[in-house]
């Protein structure tokens, strides 16, 4: 059986997902989110994350962070994001477009996490200095690019950085429901608890076919003196201007329900997960595999020998890499991977490195 690691993105929608949006698309609702289902996500997610939240659905995980990202900074602000951060690497000039010209600067750190003390440095210069641009937010992804999760001290090392400095925190959750299940802790402890104040809640790549939330929540900001009101207002016309209000918000929202529902999120991320685990295991044992940076949620970037990657590929095995960085590959395991899937390519791998070596 042949299976393809090449990203969560590759795997469609969940069928209660679709099936909520055939429901949703019987009779009519009102427009632009003024509708019941728009009304039923921001409370679904005010009890799930257990606070006041504001919720802006769009249609991809680049707007989402580049929304909240706009609102958060003027045109003259620097944006502390890690070097390898979606943002810097896969966002193309999105993030500058939608925020003014804002400048999104990289910080060192291992795992593609911030590195505390990095991030004291660069918000902490030429403060005031009308000749330099001025800290004005701070993005952590979680899931991080490289497959690793931050545990909530490493996000409390972060946010309280930036707390002291009066910025606002950002998190890119296009996998938030898989780093929620690799930490196994609840939303709030993941996000505003551990001082974050807007998140990309992530959904496409773990279920929904298209839409995902932006989650404002009021105490962090509001401790930092920054203005909830003034971000919610923001990000409603920010939406708008970017082309992101959409008419029939319905759907997205029916999308939403759907992947809070019967905790089909959890169990689509514990899916995902538990295929990783499953399959850096069986990796590690393979004799010239080299693990990069331990899988602690859905992706892993592992070595291996360039043969044996052709081989994968001859094998009708998908996934990116190789030829980046010699034999630098990654492997992605979503909410529908199978495990034969995963247990074919051990094998595959396994038997041709008895087979070489
Ligand atoms: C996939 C992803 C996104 C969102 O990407 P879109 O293709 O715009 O939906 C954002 N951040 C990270 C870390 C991602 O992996």
């Amino acid at each position: 059986m042949k299976v393809a690691f090449t990203s969560d993105n590759i795997a469609g929608a969940s069928e209660s997902v679709f099936q909520a949006i055939i429901e949703a698309s019987q009779g009519d609702a009102m427009p632009y989110g003024n509708d019941e289902s728009t009304a039923l996500v921001t409370h679904k997610l005010s009890e799930l994350f257990e606070c006041e939240v504001e919720v802006f659905l769009v249609s991809t995980g680049t707007a989402a962070n580049v929304l909240s990202i706009s609102a958060l900074t003027p045109p003259w602000g620097s944006v502390l994001c890690h070097k390898e951060s979606h943002l810097l690497q896969d966002e193309n000039t999105a993030p500058e477009f939608y925020a003014g010209g804002a400048r999104f600067v990289g910080i060192e750190g291992e795992n593609a996490k911030i590195d505390p003390e990095w991030l004291k440095k660069a918000v902490t210069q030429k403060i005031g200095d009308v000749h330099s641009c001025q800290p004005a937010a701070v993005s952590i992804s979680q899931v991080t690019e490289v497959g690793s999760v931050y545990s909530l001290e490493e996000i409390r090392a972060v946010t309280s950085v930036a707390k002291e400095a009066g910025l606002p925190v950002h998190m890119d959750g296009a996998r938030f429901a898989n780093a929620l299940v690799s930490l196994g802790c609840t939303p709030a402890q993941m996000t505003w608890k551990a001082g974050v104040d807007i998140v990309s809640f992530g959904a496409t790549k773990n279920g929904t076919m298209a839409s995902e939330a932006i989650v404002v929540f009021k105490q962090p900001l509001e401790e930092k003196g920054l203005s909830f009101d003034r971000v919610v207002k923001e990000l409603a016309f920010r939406r708008k201007r970017g082309g992101h209000l959409h008419s029939k918000m319905r759907l997205l929202s029916a999308q939403m329900i759907a992947y809070l529902t019967d905790d089909l999120w959890l169990t689509n991320a514990s899916h995902a997960n538990a295929m990783m685990a499953h399959l850096q295991e069986g990796l590690k044992s393979i004799p010239g595999v080299k693990i990069n940076t331990p899988a602690q949620a859905n992706m892993l970037f592992c070595t291996l020998p360039l043969p044996m990657i052709d081989h994968l590929h001859s094998e009708g095995f998908a996934f990116y890499g190789g030829r980046w960085e010699e034999g630098v590959v990654r492997l992605v395991t979503s909410f529908r991977t199978p495990k034969e899937g995963v247990d074919a390519f051990i094998h595959a791998a396994k038997s041709f490195a008895e087979r070489t070596v």
